[in-house]
């Protein structure tokens, strides 16, 4: 299937309002709740690398780590993101359960938070309102705007969500994915298991998808005019399973992919199109090379305009 406009098939994105109860649990409590919370993986990481550095790691733990990270980053990026998020392809009940779940084993926050902070972000994308943009600072859009305890308004931008009784069966059970997260390293490997394929591969994961927010509204190339900062940045491309191609996907929100030439890996991308050969996903959504070629022929005529204004204007 192939999109034929860039970004209005997303219910409840008009006309956003602003919130007053933003930051409603940002209380002295909450706020060392979350320091800890993402402090805390990055103490471990940092006693990892002392690990790394006295020869003391395992296979095993390799192995857990990169399989670990493999499982809950593709689960934010093919699950909460292009699926949920944006529906850029539909899929079977069995295959729902399952991506959700290794979303929220990523512990960004229950599946319909996840949802509503990002579509409060495609609505006010760099102004007044966005959750994590950083014209308030780049802290702030890496992960401040957590430590602040931010809080979307899933009344309004995941009110379609609410309906859905997969969504917020695995929702109400985010605690318990979040458990599991830690116990099957557990099972496989220990207390080692737990630092490598738990709390090392979750810092790993964080800053990974903080990134998107952060580095891919600042630094990288803007190919399409969109309105806000967004950037395409290869390094958070490949690290982030095809994430970093990030300009592109504001321009082309519900597409499945967001690498859109073959030099753009996109590993996500990827993923949904192996799924798809296989019969597990369909209504995949893509966009147009004709598309693709309008938008950025619009884009750089109007950056020529803005460039051949005269200097008084
Ligand atoms: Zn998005
Ligand atoms: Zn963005």
């Amino acid at each position: 299937m192939e999109l034929s406009s860039n970004s209005k098939a997303i219910p409840q994105l008009s006309v956003p309002e602003q919130e007053i109860d933003r930051y409603s649990i940002n209380g002295w409590l909450a706020k060392v709740l979350y320091t800890i919370a993402v402090v805390g993986p990055l103490v471990a990481l940092a006693y990892a690398i002392k690990q790394l550095w006295q020869h003391q790691v395992y296979a095993i733990d390799i192995a857990l780590l990169v399989g670990m990270y493999m499982f809950t980053a593709t689960g934010i990026t093919v699950g909460f993101h292009r699926y949920l998020t944006h529906r850029a392809f539909k899929t079977r009940n069995w295959l729902k359960i399952l991506l959700l779940a290794m979303g929220s084993m990523a512990i960004e926050g229950p599946a319909l938070t996840w949802a509503s902070t990002h579509l409060e972000h495609h609505a006010r994308a760099d102004k007044d309102g966005d959750p994590h943009s950083p014209i308030e600072g780049f802290f702030h859009a890496h992960v401040g705007w957590i430590i602040d305890g931010f809080r979307p308004n899933s009344n309004k931008y995941g009110d379609w969500l609410r309906e859905d009784r997969i969504v917020m069966f695995i929702t109400r059970t985010f605690w318990f994915w979040v458990f599991l997260t830690f116990f099957i390293p557990y099972l496989v490997d220990g207390w080692r298991g737990v630092l490598w394929g738990g709390l090392v591969r979750v810092a790993l994961v964080h800053h990974v998808t903080w990134s998107v927010n952060s580095v891919c509204h600042v630094f990288g190339k803007r190919p399409f005019k969109t309105g806000d900062r967004s950037t395409n940045n290869w390094l958070v491309g490949l690290l982030a399973g095809g994430e970093g191609w990030h300009n592109n996907h504001h321009a082309f929100q519900r597409s499945a992919f967001h690498g859109l030439y073959w030099w753009q890996l996109d590993l996500s991308g990827l993923f949904i199109r192996f799924l798809e050969i296989f019969k597990v996903v369909d209504e995949v959504q893509r966009v147009s090379p004709e598309l693709i070629r309008k938008r950025l022929r619009e884009s750089a005529a109007a950056v020529t305009g803005q460039n051949s204004r005269p200097a008084t204007e």
